[in-house]
């Protein structure tokens, strides 16, 4: 008789002993766990830093150990300081990396939007890591699994004032496989040209650069948009109109700049307008949205999940595009997609990090039903699968990724490799942190009444 658990409870059965099952069962559960780690008794017991210069970006990666070697990677988000990670520290040394939501809730308050959420989220894809090191599988199965193997990646590319060098470069990535573009449409590429933009005498770039759109007083002229709208043309004549192309940067330009634009612009099929205005103005976004027939997207700033779902909910924006270092992390991101599908909005991920956070939105967009494409930013950047080790390359095959199955995120740093590129400023790799262990600080979110209890 084979020994399953049917026929087992059925000699079992009578003799008392199957109370006993529930013991078999766990037994039989630990022995697919990592043998190194007993993950009811793992704890954390530090968290060190490497910060990556020229991924393009600035990346500050994480390693957080524990106290049974095995570590978890994960990485704040680029452009963001590594002190954003460190101050959570003393909240995570002695927790238990396998409550990967306890410990978001815990800290959860430290992150903010854009590049504040930076340190939260690294915290995070660096607990589903260990996480899936201890449990032995991969992330997105610790999630429910994945909707599909391969994850669809569209190619940033830098601007050039020159249509044909513009047209050269994106269609150069089409040739290396890339299956969605992404291009710039920015006013700085007609503001030269006298006549194509109006403005404040004596207003700064600087000063632009620093105001929101709706508060710059520079508006498009007819002649500003149509310069833009040919350039666009240009390119997507020679590009062809079967591959989506995205377009992104316009400039701190009022909102009826943006439709008078995005109107021009849709004789050119775009697959979507980026972040014309401010995330935060959800009318003014209903507004552009409702006026022209090309999707708009954003969310790249957005810090947890329920500013996404007001967007969503109002159909203020067609797409939107959390970066997970910015969202939440795994977890809230998927969470915040799953509410989004209901009212009919896709996901596409804004990314512009290292490996290791590229994985930590692999298995997110494994997860989630509704993703979209994911962004890549380093098509340019030799040296950037090299920084990992433990996963199939290339890890960019023809403009998609496939799905690690290697436990956790699935990827192990090339030390060689990263140590060359640390930034000069930082350049230390994973050295200790005891200045972080602990802080006098009162982190309470509601006011101690100091009630008694009993015992
Ligand atoms: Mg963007």
């Amino acid at each position: 008789m084979p020994i399953n658990r049917r026929n087992l409870l059925r000699s079992l059965a009578g003799t008392g002993a199957a109370a006993l099952w529930s013991g078999v069962e766990l037994d039989a559960y630990q022995s697919h766990v990592n043998t190194n780690s007993k993950p009811s008794e793992l704890k954390i017991t530090d968290m060190r830093i490497a910060v990556v210069q020229g991924a393009p970006m600035t990346c500050p990666l994480i390693r957080i150990d524990t106290n049974q070697g095995i570590y978890g990677l994960g990485e704040v988000r680029d452009g963001a300081s590594k002190n954003y990670a460190l101050m959570l520290k003393r909240l995570l040394l002695n927790e238990n990396p396998c409550n990967v939501d306890k410990l978001f809730r815990k800290i959860k308050q430290f992150g903010f939007h854009a590049r504040q959420g930076g340190g939260v989220c690294g915290v995070e894809m660096a607990l589903w890591d260990l996480a899936g090191k201890a449990y032995n599988a991969p992330v997105y199965q610790l999630l429910g699994g994945k909707f599909r193997d391969k994850i669809r990646l569209y190619a940033d590319t830098d601007s050039s004032p020159d249509t044909n060098v513009m047209a050269e470069r994106v269609r150069e990535r089409r040739d290396r496989g890339f299956t969605w573009l992404k291009m710039d449409v920015g006013v700085g590429l007609v503001s030269k040209t006298p006549g194509t933009l109006t403005q404040p005498i004596g207003l700064s770039q600087r000063e632009a650069q620093m105001t929101q759109h709706m508060f710059t007083g520079m508006e498009l002229t007819p002649k500003g948009v149509d310069m833009l709208a040919e350039y666009v043309g240009r390119v997507r004549e020679k590009l062809g109109y079967d591959i989506p192309l995205s377009a992104d940067h316009f400039g701190h330009i009022g909102v009826n700049s943006c439709i008078r634009l995005g109107k021009a612009l849709e004789k050119y099929n775009l697959a979507w307008l980026e972040d014309m205005i401010p995330w935060q103005n959800t009318e003014l976004w209903k507004k552009i949205t409702d006026a022209v027939d090309i999707p708009t997207l954003t969310g790249e700033d957005i810090y947890l999940k329920e500013p996404f779902i007001e967007l969503a909910k109002t159909h203020a924006v067609d797409i939107l595009h959390p970066d997970l270092a910015t969202s939440g992390g795994i977890l809230e991101t998927k969470k915040m997609a799953d509410a989004i599908q209901d009212y009919g909005v896709p996901m596409a991920m804004h990314f512009a990090g290292t490996p290791v956070s590229a994985m930590a939105n692999v298995h997110c967009a494994a997860a989630t039903e509704n993703f979209l494409v994911m962004e890549f930013h380093s098509a340019d950047v030799p040296w950037w699968e090299d920084m990992v080790t433990g996963i199939p390359k290339p890890i960019i095959d023809k403009g998609f990724i496939t799905v690690p199955s290697a436990p956790g995120l699935g990827v192990t740093l090339n030390d060689e490799v990263v140590k060359k590129h640390l930034h000069p400023e930082q350049p230390g790799y994973f050295l200790p942190t005891p200045e972080w262990d602990k802080d006098r600080t009162n982190d309470r979110l509601f006011s101690f009444a100091g009630a008694a209890v009993h015992g």
